[in-house]
């Protein structure tokens, strides 16, 4: 029998498990609810319930299995060490790799950032595959992302590598991030980023735009679709917003040289239009790398973090 792994993805209500093949392909992928009461006491036990009667169920034996993977919405240290994870309800020191190997008999267990696990991910199995080193970009309600080189995560001494929504690009933002700091690119490339900055130039402008008709309370998509559609604020808005993002990508390129830029969440859906805006501006800016990196979309939405962390199982020495 070919061995397969398990890729764990904990999120804030659901962790998903999925039994891949270790060519990575999906055989079987299912759900169970994220309990955060008692400081997320239940999360590991449940899961490795789950696991342990998913395997008895179907006569597979541990000897069959290389190791579970698990991806956890927060930083992780290369030892696997979580100092707290707010929203897991984690709130000491946790190292799921130690915790559920013990809760599967000694079963290899690789824990990783959520965002960073999606990109590895990516890289293996969607927008980045037959690449072995790429960046992700997940421009959702806020912007996350993750760094492999040479087909590994680059997470950093403190669990902080690709943490990129953070990174400055605007020296001169007087309205603060969710982090406290001011000019963060997430103020500006994710989904709320886009809304806040077409918000500012309707406000700042007599110029007409299908936005001032519609709901004052319009979405990202609304934006994007506005733009796709040639109204010219619209456009002004998205341009300035990826602007930003390729500047950062600008950054990302002098530092690890990635193959390929893979952009997914949320705002990703705005498809190849949406790439050309960001590949203009990132050609414009990385003289050194002109014509180098591709950028693409990713692919495989809300199970890229399942697959990245049955990626990391078969990194196994
Ligand atoms: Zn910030």
């Amino acid at each position: 029998m070919a061995k397969q792994c398990i890729g764990i993805d904990v999120g804030g209500t659901t962790a998903k498990i999925g039994l891949l093949s270790s060519e990575g392909v999906i055989l079987d992928k299912w759900e169970i609810p994220t309990r955060r009461e008692e400081n997320g006491a239940h999360i590991l036990p449940d899961i490795a319930a789950s696991v342990r009667e998913y395997l008895d169920r179907h006569g597979i034996g541990t000897e069959d299995i290389l190791g579970a993977g698990i991806g956890v919405p927060g930083p992780v240290t290369p030892d696997g060490n979580v100092a707290v994870c707010v929203n897991l309800g984690w709130k000491q020191e946790t190292n799921p790799e130690k915790e559920l190997s013990r809760l599967l008999n000694g079963m290899y267990v690789k824990a990783g950032n959520d965002a960073n696990v999606a990109a590895l991910g990516e890289m293996w199995q969607g927008g980045g595959k037959g690449h072995k080193s790429i960046m992700l970009f997940t421009l959702g309600t806020g912007v996350g992302g993750g760094v492999v080189v040479n087909e590994s995560v680059v997470a950093g001494f403190r669990g902080m590598g690709g943490e990129i929504g953070h990174i400055l690009v605007n020296f001169d933002e007087p309205d603060s991030c969710n982090c406290g700091n001011h000019g963060c690119l997430e103020q500006y490339a994710s989904a709320t980023g886009i809304v806040r900055v077409a918000r500012q130039m309707l406000e700042a402008s007599d110029e007409p735009s299908v936005l001032r008709k519609g709901d004052a309370a319009f979405s990202c998509k609304a934006v994007l679709d506005a733009a796709k559609a040639g109204d010219v604020l619209a456009l002004s808005a998205v341009r300035t917003s990826m602007r930003y993002l390729a500047l950062a990508m600008h950054y990302i390129s002098h530092i690890t040289d990635p193959e390929i830029f893979v952009i997914g969440g949320g705002v990703s859906k705005a498809g190849q239009f949406l790439l050309d805006i960001i590949e203009e501006y990132y050609e414009t800016f990385t003289v050194m790398g002109k014509g180098r990196a591709k950028v693409g979309l990713a692919t495989l939405g809300n199970d890229a973090g399942m697959y990245g962390a049955a990626r990391l199982v078969l990194d196994r020495e």
